[in-house]
């Protein structure tokens, strides 16, 4: 009955279903979104600790079972459903997001709630382990990756609870663990699309030095392509982005970050780099990118080491030197 491809998992243990909806906070008052709530054991206590529930599901069978499941309670007035792909369908107001949602949406997910307007208090979802570990990991652990600094960007993240697999029916082949994302308010004043093209390059060789990365060819010549574009358009870069432009941002902050598949990273250090052919042509701008490393002290730190703050040093040193990464 189940399909694996929706990633039904559906939880069987009523005394961890408590302890998600304790740490998640609910008010009597709260609008409560809910993604994939299957055949309703968690909609069930939202329904009791919120005000109403919004759940997303994309399998008809599951909506009906879940109407079917409600119908002449006091809760059907409190409960609406939407059947459809959450990532496709517009999401409507809510307070707080509360889901064991299905693992292969994960990261778009993730960017698709903190792109929605009006900003939400918190969300309260259960991820795939190695996903949650990688959310929530610090400058210098091991799981530290795009997504860390992306997500982090945007909000507090924290790990709330630790689940096995037997908790769940069928039980997948991971663990997982139950993660809070509480957005900034307000968010921090950068260009998000600068920020993730700085992030991308600098976390494509994570354990390299700044120094490195930013010799190689493919990444000079594609900063230098962006330097000349706004240069012959003699744009006034200001880096400022209108409402629509910074959803897109944010929600791109995302792509491709293909769960858990992501910033493959080789493990080897500076040996294998690049060729400097040390050709004239283009070493101009060669100079004024190293010039930037050198003046922020980058040139021999690595990216598996740097913070939020540090990631936005350097990207307004570049900017202020005029180069752009969107
Ligand atoms: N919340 C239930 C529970 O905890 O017992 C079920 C969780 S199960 C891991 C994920 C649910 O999300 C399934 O019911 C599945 O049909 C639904 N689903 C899968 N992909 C979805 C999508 N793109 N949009 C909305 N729901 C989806």
């Amino acid at each position: 009955p189940f399909h694996k491809s929706k990633g039904q998992h559906i939880l069987k243990n009523p005394l961890l279903i408590d302890s998600i909806i304790q740490k998640s906070g609910i008010k009597p008052t709260d609008v409560i979104l809910e993604i994939g709530p299957g055949t309703g054991n968690l909609t069930k206590k939202l329904l009791e600790a919120g005000k109403s529930v919004v759940a997303v599901e994309l399998d008809p069978r599951m909506v009906l079972e879940l109407q079917r499941r409600f119908q002449g309670t006091p809760f059907s007035s409190r409960l609406k459903v939407i059947q459809g792909d959450v990532l496709k369908c517009d999401l409507p107001y809510f307070d707080i997001c509360v889901a064991n949602i299905p693992y292969q949406i994960s990261s778009p997910l993730t960017f698709k709630l903190l792109s929605h307007r009006p900003l939400f208090r918190c969300a309260v979802i259960m991820f795939q382990r190695e996903f949650a570990m990688r959310l929530v990991a610090q400058p210098g652990d091991t799981l530290y990756c795009r997504l860390s600094v992306n997500t982090q960007l945007l909000a507090r993240v924290s790990h709330l609870l630790k689940v096995g697999r037997n908790n769940f029916r069928p039980p997948p082949k991971v663990d997982s663990s139950v993660v809070r994302i509480e957005p900034r308010k307000p968010l921090p004043p950068v260009n998000f699309k600068e920020w993730d093209g700085l992030v991308r390059i600098c976390f494509n060789r994570k354990n390299k030095t700044l120094g490195s990365i930013f010799r190689q060819k493919t990444v000079l010549s594609l900063l230098e392509k962006n330097y000349k574009t706004l240069q012959a358009l003699q744009l006034s870069h200001d880096g400022s982005l209108d409402d629509t432009e910074m959803a897109l941002a944010v929600s791109a902050l995302g792509n491709s970050l293909e769960d858990l598949s992501m910033d493959v990273d080789d493990g080897k250090d500076d040996e294998e780099m690049e060729v400097d052919d040390g050709n004239a042509k283009g070493s101009e701008f060669k100079e004024k990118v190293l010039n930037v490393l050198k003046q922020g002290d980058f040139e021999e730190k690595r990216s598996s080491k740097l913070t939020q703050t540090d990631f936005m040093f350097l990207l307004s040193l570049f900017n202020k030197a005029g180069i752009h990464f969107s």
